[in-house]
């Protein structure tokens, strides 16, 4: 069926056959018979860039292994289908009192595309990305066929696996690793005057999980100024309040289910490339004014609370903006782009420049997301495109603006900071990513060339591919859709 995909910030749109296949014989026939524009593989479209996008190509879902097993109490693990949402998955765990270890900012994604973006959540420094609890996966690449792949059995494709955007292969099912949860935790929001002080209070919370909301509009001696939110497991077996473990299990279980409705249309709607009904014309509700009005009050509102700890349910904790369907069309009908880097410690700088530029330039981030990266999984070495190293990463939100001068402000103030990141030993998440200079991606990501050698391994033609990976040339010279 040809169908417009589009991808989570509305910003793009691609033409494209789309497919489902259901078991692992119709997903070895399919890239046995790929055409020239090969195939991506699609879960929750819910990537802000084109990872999930191919135009004029195969786009392959995986709607079809969304089954979740039993919670292994013994091994503390659970076997699940890669089309699986992390809130599927919530949905059966919390309940038996096992949580993910880590958890993006939406239970929407599928677990194919957690793993294939080697997602992080707000306690990297505690838990690294989700490639650190892997047990097993099941990878069926056009070189390889059907292979498990363990961390220490098969390095080399496994690490190129996680993270490798789904570029050497399609993810049919994953061995998580879990970990005991009382369903409870103890959570505090902090009023930061300056980015220094965000900064200082990030880097206290490296046990739990920590996030900084900053008021993008904010300049002047304020810029960066933000609200530290930290979270504290609480409840279960060892926990401070076993009294409420159970039952806090079961509602964050039902808060789990709540999640599974379908994310918002034109982020997952396979297929349909229908606007949304309701999408308004203007981005009128995010417009600088209503944004800074906002962002004062929710500063205000923080302080004004003092920090004081208060006991929340793990899933409410977790995904507060899956608790807003349909935000990205706040954004109106040309969508949004999200700038995400990553610097490591000593280059907080760039967090301040980051800022100062978007404003200067006259976009002000309506969103600014600040966490604190740790080490990543023992093993990535073996070459991966995994985006989180040591230190910080900071989310821009930025409405895409209307052909014209503010439109080429933008864009030479995004490459000016690729430059600014990249001269910092940083880099820029490819996942979140649309608009990056290829040049800039070996020296952003190190470990490239190892990772193409692994996926030149699993798909020595280039079957697997994207519009991210053409625009990036991922793949590097010479290598393409067969
Ligand atoms: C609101 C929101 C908050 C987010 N917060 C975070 C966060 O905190 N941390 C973080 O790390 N990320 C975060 N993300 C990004 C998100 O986790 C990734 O983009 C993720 O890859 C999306 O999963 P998906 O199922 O939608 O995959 P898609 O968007 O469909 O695909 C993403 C990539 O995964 C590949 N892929 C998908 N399924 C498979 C499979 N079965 N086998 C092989 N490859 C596959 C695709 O080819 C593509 O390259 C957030 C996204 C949103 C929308």
């Amino acid at each position: 069926m040809a169908v417009a995909l589009s991808n989570f910030t509305r910003s793009l749109a691609a033409p494209s056959e789309v497919v489902r296949p259901a078991g692992e014989a119709e997903w070895l026939r399919l890239l046995e018979r790929a055409d020239g524009r090969g195939v991506t593989v699609r879960g929750a479209g819910a990537s802000y860039g084109d990872a999930a996008l191919n135009s004029g190509g195969t786009v392959a879902l995986t709607g079809a292994l969304r089954d979740v097993g039993e919670v292994d109490g013994g091994s503390g693990t659970v076997d699940v289908g890669a089309g699986a949402t992390l809130a599927d998955v919530l949905a059966v765990t919390l309940p038996a009192g096992w949580t993910l270890p880590v958890l993006p900012g939406t239970g929407r994604v599928t677990v194919g595309g957690a793993v294939a973006a080697d997602v992080h959540g707000k306690n990297h420094p505690a838990r690294s990305s989700i490639g650190a609890h892997i047990e097993s996966l099941v990878l069926v690449s056009p070189a390889g066929g059907v292979r498990t792949l363990t961390p220490d059995g098969s390095p080399g494709p496994f690490w190129a696996t996680v993270g490798g955007l789904g570029l050497t292969g399609v993810v049919l099912r994953v061995r998580l690793r879990l970990e005991r949860t009382g369903g409870w935790v103890r959570s505090a929001d902090r009023a930061e005057p300056t980015l220094d002080r965000v900064v200082e209070e990030l880097g206290r919370n490296d046990a739990g999980s920590a996030v900084a909301w900053l008021d993008g509009h904010s300049g002047g001696p304020a810029l960066g100024r933000g609200v530290v939110t930290t979270a504290v497991p609480v409840g279960g077996p060892t926990g401070e309040a076993s009294a409420t473990g159970r039952a806090g299990a079961r509602a964050v279980g039902r808060a789990a289910a709540r999640a599974r409705r379908p994310a918002p249309r034109a982020a997952t709607a396979p297929g349909t490339g229908r606007p949304a009904r309701r999408r308004p014309r203007s981005p009128l509700l995010l417009s600088a004014s209503a944004v800074r009005v906002a962002n004062a009050a929710r500063f205000a509102a923080a302080r004004a609370h003092g920090g004081r700890p208060r006991l929340v349910e793990l899933r409410r904790s977790l995904f507060p903006l899956d608790a807003l369907p349909g935000w990205p069309a706040l954004y109106g009908r040309r969508g949004f782009l999200q700038h995400q880097l990553a610097v490591p410690p000593g280059q907080e700088g760039v967090l301040a420049l980051a800022l100062r530029a978007l404003q200067d330039a006259g976009h002000p981030p309506a969103l600014a997301v600040l966490k604190r990266l740790g080490a990543p999984p023992a093993g990535h070495e073996a070459g991966t495109l995994s985006f989180p190293l040591p230190g910080w990463t900071l989310a821009l939100d930025v409405a895409v603006p209307p052909a014209g001068p503010g439109a080429v402000r933008l864009a030479r103030t995004l490459d000016d900071l690729d430059q600014a990141v990249a001269a910092a030993g940083g880099r820029t998440s490819l996942v979140k990513d649309s608009r990056l200079r290829p040049d800039l991606l070996r020296r952003m990501y190190p470990g490239l060339d190892r990772w193409r050698a692994e996926a030149a391994r699993l798909d020595p033609d280039g079957v697997m591919t994207s519009d991210l990976d053409r625009r990036l040339g991922l793949r590097g010279a010479g290598a393409g859709p067969c």
